[in-house]
């Protein structure tokens, strides 16, 4: 493919940008797709997994003013934050307690349910597609309360009902019998029937990104330096060269707000770091599922390497040195629930990117045309990456996004 007839470079091959590439790629453009490092090498490599049907509310909703007190503490397991980073961005932490507003809750959720629902239909589709169908599972996502939190479940399952979205209440036998191997320390549970699971986020991402490449796509790996308006289009500086496209999809996760500074930008795109840690599993005690331990605010995951227990948000900057508070305190509580045996490999770190809102940017760069921006999906990228994409390519290619995605504008902050 020569390279001035590019149509589109990506920058990024997380979740995102390979699901961006691979959409436009389908509607029939040139399509470079550029990472420093193999797809699905970052967040998108260590999350928990989920396919999340669920997630309509975002965590910056009215019920976290009743948890401040607890958080500002500065030891519960749902957040740790640095008071210094909290000093230097007063106004993001003021914008996004402004969004936890009850006003605020049914636009952002009504937005969400739009982009998740979406995603779902196209996962389940791609992951067949690209020969990766065995790593899906159908079983949901169970959110599961020690204690007698029965009227907090029937609220969440009715909210989740006004969306059409389905779950089941189960109490602590109707739980053993979903989940017959952990130890039966939940009173009760909701099922999020209509949630999905993959046992290697990781390697979705590659089979997704290889369904790219053998759709004609091309994948270059290079460092991305910096983005320039050029003539029609533009030019992506790499440190292996240079690209011309007619258009840039600016999907670098954590990452992405660095390129953007240049062009006159300032996005105000913070990270929730997280950490996970995996276990060799006991074969005899399987765990079917993803579980949300909501007393102790950490996930277990069955993966394709053993039991992953992932982190609560960590509020410092991105590049920060790992603090392991939060997942030491979490992987005891863990092993109450499931039986796991030594640790595999070293604790993972990764940065959750998010906007003051808590809804990724999704669409055209205010002041430049043929610069897309796709970043900030939060806590559930995994799930949102692929309509995240599509709505991406199906802008660039004139064509209706398959959502609404008016509340997605980068130009509410930029
Ligand atoms: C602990 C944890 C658990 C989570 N669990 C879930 C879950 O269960 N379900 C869910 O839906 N979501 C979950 N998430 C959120 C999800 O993982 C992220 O929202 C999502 O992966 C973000 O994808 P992305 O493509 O935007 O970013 P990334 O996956 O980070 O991709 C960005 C890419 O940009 C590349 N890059 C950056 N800068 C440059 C440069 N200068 N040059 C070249 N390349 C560059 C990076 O190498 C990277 O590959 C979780 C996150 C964490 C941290």
């Amino acid at each position: 493919m020569p390279e001035q007839t590019i149509d589109v470079v990506v920058l990024g091959a997380g979740i995102v940008g390979v699901s961006a590439a691979f959409a436009a790629r389908q509607r029939g453009m040139s399509v470079v797709l550029v990472d420093r490092r193999e797809p699905g090498s970052e967040t998108s490599y260590g999350n928990a997994g989920i396919i999340s049907s669920s997630s309509v509310t975002p965590l910056n909703n009215p019920s976290l003013w009743k948890s401040l007190p607890k958080y500002l503490t500065n030891r519960h397991a749902a957040l740790r934050w640095n008071p210094l980073w909290a000093a230097r961005n007063a106004s993001w932490i003021v914008r996004f307690l402004a969004d936890a507003s009850p006003s605020r809750l049914k636009p952002r959720a009504d937005a969400l349910r739009g982009l998740i629902g979406a995603s779902g239909k196209l996962h389940r589709e791609w992951i067949v597609q690209a020969g990766a169908g065995h790593r899906l599972r159908e079983t949901g996502s169970l959110k599961a309360w020690r204690t007698d939190s029965v009227e907090t479940a029937k609220q969440e399952q009715a909210l989740l009902a006004d969306y059409g979205i389905a779950s089941e209440l189960l109490d602590r036998q109707a739980i053993s019998a979903i989940e017959p191997d952990i130890v039966p320390v939940y009173k009760v549970g909701l099922l999020h029937s209509e949630s999905a699971s993959v046992d290697s986020p990781g390697s979705v991402v590659k089979a997704y990104a290889q369904m790219f490449a053998s759709a004609g796509g091309i994948i270059r790996p290079s460092e991305v330096t910096a983005i320039a308006p050029e003539g029609d289009g533009w030019r992506v500086s790499l440190s292996s060269g240079e690209i011309s496209a007619r258009h840039v999809v600016v999907a670098l996760g954590p990452w992405s707000a660095d390129l953007l500074r240049p062009l006159g930008y300032r996005v105000p795109l913070a990270v929730e770091r997280g950490y996970h840690r995996e276990f060799r599993p006991n074969p005899s005690r399987s765990l079917r599922r993803p579980i949300y331990d909501v007393d102790g605010c950490f996930f277990v995951t069955p993966m394709e390497r053993g039991i992953r227990v992932s982190s609560g948000v960590e509020l410092t900057d991105r590049d920060a040195p790992s603090s392991f508070a939060q997942i030491e305190q979490v992987v005891p509580l863990a092993r109450e629930v499931v039986e796991f045996g030594d640790p595999v490999g070293e604790v993972w770190r990764g940065a959750r990117p998010t906007l003051p809102d808590s809804l990724p940017m999704i669409g055209p760069a205010p002041r430049h045309r043929g610069l897309w921006l796709g970043f900030g999906n939060q806590h559930i990228g995994f799930t949102t990456g692929p309509a995240t994409g599509a709505a991406i390519a199906a802008m660039i290619d004139g064509a209706p996004a398959p959502y609404d995605v008016a509340p997605f504008a980068p130009s509410r902050y930029i």
